[in-house]
């Protein structure tokens, strides 16, 4: 079997204990099946972008030991394919270009759902516009390897952005056509990322493109049940705490660490970790506290 495996973190903000939870699972699944590691940076939404994010991940995953293979790919600098995708899809009318602004569709209708006016009543064609794809009566499921079967019928979201009326590649878009290109065949990621899963499995099926295998993992919630992220001032990960940061991960993870681990040099317990790696143990379970300030 090939595998190929990515961590693919946004530089709206610094690498926190949530996202080592995500690099570190996805390093240990791709490992632990022989597989390759790719580190993709999602730099899509510049006006979000945290100065220097991007310019430490490399050195933060490089710290911690989880070492990628391949050269670091941004999104910044793959606009092109984007378009070509773009192209494709409303050539084949899979997508319509819209001009309307939300609180145009919120007057209209009284729901953030698209009403596909512009379905029905196409813009002009020099006005600024985002696309949208249809689907209308479609419903996807998928198993995923740790929360299991999900359904979920697109038509109560709507026809979906994949091109922001504010000029920008939309992350559903990229993230497809990245997974796809860099021929990605598992993604683990946070469960947030769950109910963003069928939109993306619509968009491969439109597109001929095969559906890697999902996982999605708890995500990290503070005391008060948070998600850890930047907008809940999630603490940047420290570099002087490596052994304890990957431990906590694992133990996050439910593979159960013997505590000596904690003496263990940083290779050590990466190494432990992809030995004893074990999807199935993981809890099927959307969010799971942390109660410390990692
Ligand atoms: N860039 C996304 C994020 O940081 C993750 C994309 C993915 O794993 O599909 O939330
Ligand atoms: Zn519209």
């Amino acid at each position: 079997m090939t595998y190929i495996g990515r961590f693919a973190p946004s530089p709206t903000g610094p690498l926190h204990f949530g996202s080592l939870i995500a690099a570190f699972a996805s390093f240990l699944d791709a490992r632990a099946n022989d597989g390759k590691w790719l580190l993709r940076i999602e730099d899509l939404d510049p006006p979000r972008e945290q100065t220097g994010a991007k310019e430490q991940f490399p050195k933060i995953l490089d710290a911690f030991g989880l070492y990628w293979d391949e050269e670091i790919s941004f999104q910044s600098q793959r606009h092109n394919y984007y378009q070509d995708v773009l192209d494709t899809l409303l050539s084949e009318h899979y997508a319509y270009r819209c001009d309307c602004s939300r609180k145009e569709i919120l007057a209209r209708s009284n729901s953030t759902v698209y009403d596909r006016h512009c379905l029905l009543n196409p813009p002009n064609s020099d006005a600024q516009c985002a696309i949208r794809i249809k689907c209308k009566n479609i419903s996807i499921s998928f198993n995923d390897q740790i929360q299991g079967p999900y359904l979920s019928s697109l038509s109560q979201s709507g026809d979906f952005v994949v091109y922001r009326r504010d000029n920008l590649y939309a992350y559903l878009l990229a993230v497809v056509v990245d997974d796809y290109l860099q021929g990605v065949t598992h993604v683990v990621r946070g469960s947030d990322l769950l109910n963003e899963t069928p939109r993306q499995i619509h968009l491969q099926q439109l597109l001929d493109y095969p559906t890697p295998a999902y996982a999605h993992i708890p995500v990290a919630s503070n005391t008060q049940g948070q998600k850890l992220s930047k907008q809940t001032f999630a603490p940047a990960l420290k570099l002087d705490n490596l052994v304890p940061s990957l431990f906590n991960v694992l133990v996050f993870l439910d593979q159960q660490p013997p505590s000596e681990l904690l003496d263990a040099s940083r290779d050590e317990i990466i190494r432990w970790g992809i030995e004893n790696w074990d999807l199935e143990k993981i809890s099927q379970t959307l969010a799971k506290p942390v109660d410390r300030s990692e």
